[in-house]
């Protein structure tokens, strides 16, 4: 707005400079031989000597033709002998200025030639001058001033002319529309800045579920758009920050939980061992003692399988690939587990498709994986029930199944086995001195080899364990991305 005013007051001003300029222009050439025409009427008057009643008389007839007119009869010096103008306004000057008279009277003037205003000292106007013989003897001029004081500067003109006002006023007209449109369309602009302004100030106090409403694909709209994206990104990161907040209690919690079970027996069993002393026969004494070194055996237990499963978290086990059999591992890793099996009249048996190619993989994580997924299957499967291990190849994969005729796993506790303490049968579970923590190991280490761990299971009739290892042709190609050094 403030632009606009000074633009349009500039605007204003110029053109009335000029068009003040041109005016002046078109009176003096309009009245370029005024002076001259009116020396000749006036020659006979002033010749001999000044008679000025019969000059006025004369001049006057001429001011009534032409009343914007200022008469002066100047001698050689620019001395004003008489002159010829309203009465009521005074003339402050006794000279006038003669050079531009001299210049008006040498050439025919092209452009504007100002002179001397007696009256306004200081104001220069246009004028016509003629030269006159005054008195006989001496050279004069006839110097008349144009316009007379009519419009003297831009103010008058301000407030004297009818196109300067209409403009003025179409201005003003211009300028307020201009400004009340340029004020609704920058209230209609930042009104989405401001709504803007306040999401992201709710947002940042912790409403995390603010979004920008987004209603063009304008620049705006982009910018709304990027918002919510980062605020999407930083709400789920939030999440998952206080998701892995909430494991890590869980995890402090389960872990003083397990660890205190056992040493409150051992503590127990030990204070007994000490405050009976003789009193306690040896078979009890041996009893004792038999029960505190399987909590130690079951907290060494623990404690290496939370080592191992910090270490696979914070990715410090480095995998040492070779191609080796599958069968053979699996046959192995059987045979170690026959006596076990035995014991509890269960059958134990490894059942493998011919030809099965060779794959690349730790032999010992896969040997764990194994291990776990075989000494579960035992210990849930009471005497007289099978356990089979079973190896089949699927494409470029090879299949390992773990399979028994256990207890089976109930469907709502399928979700969670993987996770680390989850115990189907809690109390029972954890007094046989099991950890819960065998099958999130071997997802954990399955998970190093992109390959995934699935289980189905029935109550009561048997569960099923199985996962993919890609063969050795295959892996290979991955593994330049893997284990690259
Ligand atoms: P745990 O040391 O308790 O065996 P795991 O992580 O190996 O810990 O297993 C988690 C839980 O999954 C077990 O407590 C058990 O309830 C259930 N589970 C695992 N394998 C079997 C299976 N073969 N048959 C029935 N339940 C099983």
């Amino acid at each position: 707005m403030v632009l606009l005013l000074m633009l349009g007051s500039a605007q204003v001003y110029f053109t009335m400079q000029s068009s003040m300029r041109f005016m002046r222009e078109a009176d003096q050439k309009l009245n370029l031989h005024l002076a001259r025409n009116m020396a000749t009427e006036l020659q006979p008057f002033v010749t001999d000597t000044l008679s000025l009643p019969e000059i006025e008389d004369k001049i006057h007839y001429m001011m009534v033709l032409n009343p914007k007119i200022e008469i002066y009869l100047l001698d050689q010096q620019g001395k004003i002998l008489a002159f010829f103008a309203d009465p009521k306004k005074k003339v402050k000057k006794q000279f006038v200025e003669l050079a531009p008279i001299r210049q008006f009277l040498a050439q025919q003037p092209s452009t504007l030639i100002l002179g001397d205003d007696p009256r306004q000292p200081g104001t220069r106007k246009p004028f016509s001058a003629a030269p006159l013989s005054i008195g006989g003897v001496s050279e004069g001029y006839l110097y008349i001033i144009l316009g007379s004081e009519l419009y003297d500067n831009a103010a008058q003109m301000l407030s004297g002319s009818y196109i300067v006002q209409t403009t003025l006023k179409a201005l003003l007209i211009t300028f307020l529309f201009t400004g009340v449109l340029g004020l609704v369309l920058f209230a209609f602009l930042t009104r989405r800045l401001r709504n803007m302004s306040r999401v992201v100030t709710r947002f940042e106090k912790g409403n995390l579920a603010e979004r920008i409403p987004m209603h063009a694909e304008d620049e705006l709209g982009q910018l709304a758009m990027a918002f919510n994206r980062m605020a999407d990104t930083i709400s789920a990161n939030l999440e998952q920050l206080q998701q892995t907040d909430k494991l890590r209690r869980e995890l402090i919690a389960n872990i003083s939980h397990d660890l205190r079970s056992p040493l409150a027996s051992m503590q127990g069993y030990l204070e007994t061992i000490l405050i009976k002393g003789e009193n306690l026969s040896p078979a009890e004494r041996r009893k004792f003692l038999e029960i505190t070194l399987s909590n130690t055996q079951l907290l060494n237990q623990l404690v290496e399988e939370l080592f191992e499963l910090s270490k696979l978290d914070a990715r410090q086990v480095t995998p040492k690939p070779e191609i080796f059999s599958l069968a053979e591992l699996v046959q192995d890793v059987v045979l170690k587990f026959q006596p076990q099996a035995a014991e509890r009249q269960i059958h134990l048996k490894a059942m493998q498709a011919s030809n099965l190619p060779l794959i690349r993989a730790d032999i010992g994580l896969i040997e764990r994986v194994i291990t776990n997924l075989i000494k579960n299957a035992l210990q849930y499967t009471g005497p007289g029930g099978t356990v089979k291990v079973a190896l089949s190849k699927s494409q470029d994969q090879v299949r390992v199944t773990v399979s028994d005729t256990g207890c089976g796993i109930p469907q709502e506790d399928l979700p969670y086995i993987f996770d680390r303490f989850y115990r189907a049968e809690k109390s029972r579970s954890r007094e046989k001195g099991n950890t819960g923590l065998g099958l999130a190991i071997a997802k954990k280490i399955l998970e190093l080899y992109n390959s995934e761990i699935f289980v189905s299971s029935e109550v009561n009739v048997g569960s099923k364990f199985y996962f993919f290892l890609k063969t050795a042709s295959q892996e290979k190609n991955a593994s330049v991305l893997d284990f690259a050094p």
